[in-house]
């Protein structure tokens, strides 16, 4: 073995697939001291996860890159059940929904992970000088618990090897008990997008493989479903595979099956099969090629399954519409695991996100979502406790937000997957209606409208229903819902989802309500001078945390959305605290914005204090944290509240503002 090195580092991220690339997100928006590993030699391009559903989307916005994805993905609105008619052809029984108007601007989409991780990467790289250090093999891990305590330390050491070309151990692809890849997927330039270009080729790797032993204070494990870290720290996974061989064809389809662009099961005596449209004219094939013993966990023989087999078996399903294909981009064989890790964090310091806490049948499209979200939770989390915003007590809540998720994940995909195995075509016309039952009970979850996270320092839930009756609709711990507002200034229009940037700060909504009405200006008169810090304390909740070092002078950020007719005020009728001057980039005309409804743009319709249970005179005060959720809701006035909420959660420039904290 060549040399070995000793550094440090705040937080070592071991995996870049999509938890790990979220996770990483965050350190490189909050100039985190960070690393990210990958055992592999280059990125994913073809083939994997595939969909995205409409809160991914909402996040991506938030991120500054959900337009990529549009522009790129194959949008689904419907699912479309075949099954056998009366004279035995197959007929489409049900054409079911799968969009909620008004719920959000953006629907369930279909692009391959590899455009994703694109994205992601290219938005690190935007914000800083992460990158992903590929061919470094996490290979052990020592955690000192003593030094746990200490916020500082760094207790956790992890040895890396860097793969040289000497390495005859590394691994082959991808390491995934639940899905492997099979040779024969050709990467080339001619099937990827000149930005992938430069990834294609592995970097140059040493000759000999080298050791480096990193010191870190904080890690996460964002490793897939074999997860290496999960494993170092003995922590059980939960579960079974299942008896389901799946194989999945990515391919042009020559075919007369008149929903072929559309998201279908066809469900006959020869079986079951899913069509799942994507970008580029592709179309996805999941199709079951084998049942093993039921409850044995035998590894099946996949060298027996080909693309020619998989193409045999959705001509027999789809007769008598024709099938073939000549273009095949991608394809694999798996079997199903649904497994769960019992823990996903070790004292706080060591963290699972994604596949490593959470396996299951990838039909329904969730895994990539839901380890995204896992990675975007964990992320900004640790990267305001690294940087000294948030108190380290928070990570708490990354558990406890997230875990009840996985277990209802799972149970998600235990009620789903049967409906795609069962062979039996007399029992499809209960299929059709227990889908539809299904698919109601869980939309909300599965479409990320609903996350139900649990009251914690960071979720202050109202005690008695009547509590927030001045913003029926805005519930902590959920998302707020995305509307699209007018801007005061330039009379632009934007979804809030880009309005609320995920840049690591927290947002106080000033929900203004009518400022035409003279006692609700005086009302936000008074707290504008309580938010300058001119009155009560004089310590304004703006500027009494810790900074976000290199980023933000301050972790809290206002935005300010009023009722009046756009016409009616001016942006100078608001107070200087809630559109800031700088002198270099003049005043702040991207702080205060208008519901009302604008001719040119019909999703600017002024019904966000509607859609949000928000009186259109009164207003209210909202703190949405800086990946999207609600974590606070008062009464214009209540800012002694606000500032009790947010002295839970950050760290205040100085001890001496305890004291002085009573407003
Ligand atoms: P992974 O993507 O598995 O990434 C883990 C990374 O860690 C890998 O790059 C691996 O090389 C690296 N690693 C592992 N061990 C080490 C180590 N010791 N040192 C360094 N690096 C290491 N999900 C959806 O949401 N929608 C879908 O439509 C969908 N379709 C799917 C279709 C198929 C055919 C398959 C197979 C999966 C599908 N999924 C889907 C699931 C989705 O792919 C996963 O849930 C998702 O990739 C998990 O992301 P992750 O970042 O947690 O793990």
């Amino acid at each position: 073995e060549g040399k070995s090195t000793h550094s440090q580092t705040d937080v070592l991220i071991i995996g870049a697939g999509p938890s790990g690339l979220m996770a990483a997100y965050w350190m490189a928006r909050c100039g985190v001291n960070a690393r990210i590993i990958d055992n592999r030699d280059t990125k994913v391009f073809l083939g994997h996860a595939d969909g995205l559903r409409a809160r991914t989307l909402e996040l991506f916005d938030s991120m500054g890159f959900q337009h990529r994805v549009l522009e790129e993905g194959s949008i689904s609105t419907e699912a479309n059940i075949w099954v056998p008619g009366p004279q035995g052809k197959l007929v489409r029984q049900a054409q079911i929904d799968i969009f909620r108007v008004d719920e959000s601007p953006f629907h369930n989409t279909r692009l391959n992970q590899g455009r994703i991780e694109r994205f992601i990467l290219d938005s690190i790289r935007e914000h800083s000088d992460l990158d992903v250090e590929r061919s470094v093999m996490a290979d052990s891990l020592e955690y000192d618990e003593e030094l746990g305590n200490d916020p500082n330390s760094y207790p956790i050491t992890v040895k890396v090897r860097v793969l040289g070309e000497d390495d005859l151990n590394r691994p082959s692809g991808q390491e995934i008990d639940a899905e492997s890849e099979a040779a024969g997927n050709e990467v080339s330039r001619s099937n990827l997008l000149p930005d992938d270009w430069a990834d294609l080729a592995p970097r140059n790797k040493p000759r000999k493989t080298q050791v480096e032993t990193i010191k870190a204070k904080y890690l996460i494990g964002c490793d897939g479903a074999h997860s290496w870290t999960r494993k170092q720290l003995n922590i059980p996974v939960e579960g079974s595979n299942t008896d389901h061989i799946w194989g999945v064809i990515d391919v042009i389809p020559l075919s007369d099956f008149p929903d072929i662009r559309r998201v279908s099961v066809v469900n006959n005596a020869a079986g079951t099969i899913l069509v799942i449209p994507r970008e580029r004219g592709l179309v996805r094939f999941y199709v079951p090629v084998q049942t093993c013993e039921a409850g044995t966990t035998d590894r099946f023989d996949r060298s027996k399954i080909t693309p020619d087999l998989i193409r045999e078996r959705v001509q027999a399903i789809l007769a008598p519409f024709t099938f073939d294909f000549k273009e095949c981009s991608w394809w694999t064989v798996y079997q199903v695991g649904q497994r769960i890790a019992t823990q996903s964090t070790k004292d706080n310091r060591i963290f699972l996100a994604g596949d490593a806490v959470h396996t299951h049948s990838p039909k329904m499209g969730l895994g990539m979502n839901m380890s995204m979200q896992d990675g975007f939770n964990v992320g900004w989390k640790i990267a305001l406790a690294v940087a000294g915003t948030l108190k380290p007590e928070i990570l708490d809540t990354y558990a406890s937000e997230r875990h009840p998720l996985a277990e209802m994940l799972l149970d998600f995909d235990r009620h789903w997957s049967p409906m795609f195995t069962d062979r039996k075509p007399e029992v499809a016309d209960t299929k059709a209606s227990d889908m539809a039952l299904v698919a109601g009970k869980f939309e909300d979850f599965a479409d990320g409208w609903k996350v139900f996270y649990p009251a914690s320092s960071l979720v202050r839930k109202a005690e008695d229903d009547a509590e927030f009756a001045f913003a029926r609709h805005m519930i902590p711990g959920e998302r707020v819902r995305p509307v699209k507002l007018r801007n005061q200034a330039d009379g632009g229009t934007r979804w809030t989802t880009r309005t609320l940037e995920s840049d690591g700060r927290f947002r106080i909504l000033v929900l203004a309500g009518d400022i035409r009405n003279p006692m609700q200006k005086q009302r936000i008169e008074t707290l504008s001078q309580v938010l300058a810090g001119q009155t009560g304390s004089g310590i304004s909740p703006l500027s009494r945390y810790w900074e976000i070092p290199g980023r933000f002078k301050s972790p809290v950020d206002v935005l300010t959305i009023h009722t009046s007719p756009w016409k009616e005020v001016e942006f100078f009728d608001f107070p200087e605290i809630l559109r800031p001057f700088d002198p270099v980039n003049g005043w702040a005309y991207d702080k205060i914005w208008c519901d009302d409804a604008c001719m040119f743009d019909r999703y600017c319709d002024g019904t966000a204090y509607e859609k949000w249970g928000v009186d259109r005179v009164l207003g209210a005060l909202v703190v949405v944290r800086p990946d999207q959720y609600i974590g606070w809701v008062g009464e214009l006035g209540d800012v002694e509240e606000l500032t009790q909420y947010l002295d839970g959660i950050l760290v205040k420039k100085s001890p001496t503002d305890e004291v002085a904290a009573v407003l």
